[in-house]
């Protein structure tokens, strides 16, 4: 659900696009099987670190989903051990790579069902290879960018990812689903920071319900009232 007070998305959208040109998306990739591999990395990690295990090590040395199950769990553990919570990571790549080419003959599925069959692969890392892979936009990526910039700029009052997701579904034309994330991710690198919010430098300093400059608390830091209930209460 939307706040009263909450700026439109389509005027968040045609403000950002006047700003940022972000690409598809920021991770580094040159194959389907890459960005798959470097989106399950990048769950609760930088996509700076990511970009940078992913170029540096992963990429040169693995090419095929044969390649990660060539070597042994401890190697890739090793190999992707900077991006944290690596067992896990090495788990559904693995996992995710079997399943491959057991059940897709080694190519990466393009519809949402068969993504979601994958191990490791949920809604965000399947709407990100739909849309900057397959072309596809059938849903909006929300990661801690996304949900934060929605919760401070009153798009959504909810905390759960999937309710934000379908919050900003219903606002913006399918057309734009990939545009709402990078522009918003975008801005929240920029100046809308997991940090600190910039509002004196930002483009909603007028009329954000998240607003310093309109002496605003902020709505993304009402947590416990949200996690109760499932939604923010402010
Ligand atoms: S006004 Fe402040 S809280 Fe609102 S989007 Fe801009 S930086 Fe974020």
């Amino acid at each position: 659900m939307k706040r009263k007070d909450g700026i439109p998305l389509a005027t968040v959208l045609r403000k950002l696009e006047k700003i940022y040109t972000p690409p598809k998306t920021f991770l580094y990739y040159r194959t389907p099987l890459d960005l798959l591999v470097a989106v399950i990395l990048s769950a609760q990690c930088t996509d700076a670190r990511v970009n940078l295990v992913t170029e540096k090590i992963l990429y040169p040395k693995y090419k095929t989903p044969e390649d990660y199950l060539k070597v042994s769990i401890e190697e890739l553990e090793n190999d992707v051990h900077s991006c944290g919570t690596f067992r896990m990571k090495t788990r559904s790549i693995r996992g995710m790579c079997t399943m491959v080419i057991e059940e897709f003959d080694g190519k990466i599925p393009d519809t949402m069902e068969d993504l979601l069959k994958l191990p490791g692969v949920g809604r965000k890392t399947a709407s990100v290879i739909l849309s900057a892979i397959f072309d596809k936009n059938l849903g909006i990526a929300v990661d801690t960018h996304v949900m934060r910039l929605a919760q401070r700029l009153g798009l959504s009052t909810y905390h759960d990812p999937k309710k934000i997701e379908l919050d900003l579904m219903e606002a913006a034309p399918r057309k734009r689903w990939r545009e709402v994330t990078t522009l918003l991710i975008s801005h929240g690198r920029a100046v809308c920071t997991a940090r600190g919010r910039k509002c004196g430098a930002c483009v909603f300093k007028n009329e954000c319900p998240s607003s310093m400059v309109r002496g605003k608390g902020d709505l993304a830091k009402a947590k416990k009232s949200m996690k109760r209930s499932g939604r923010c209460l402010l």
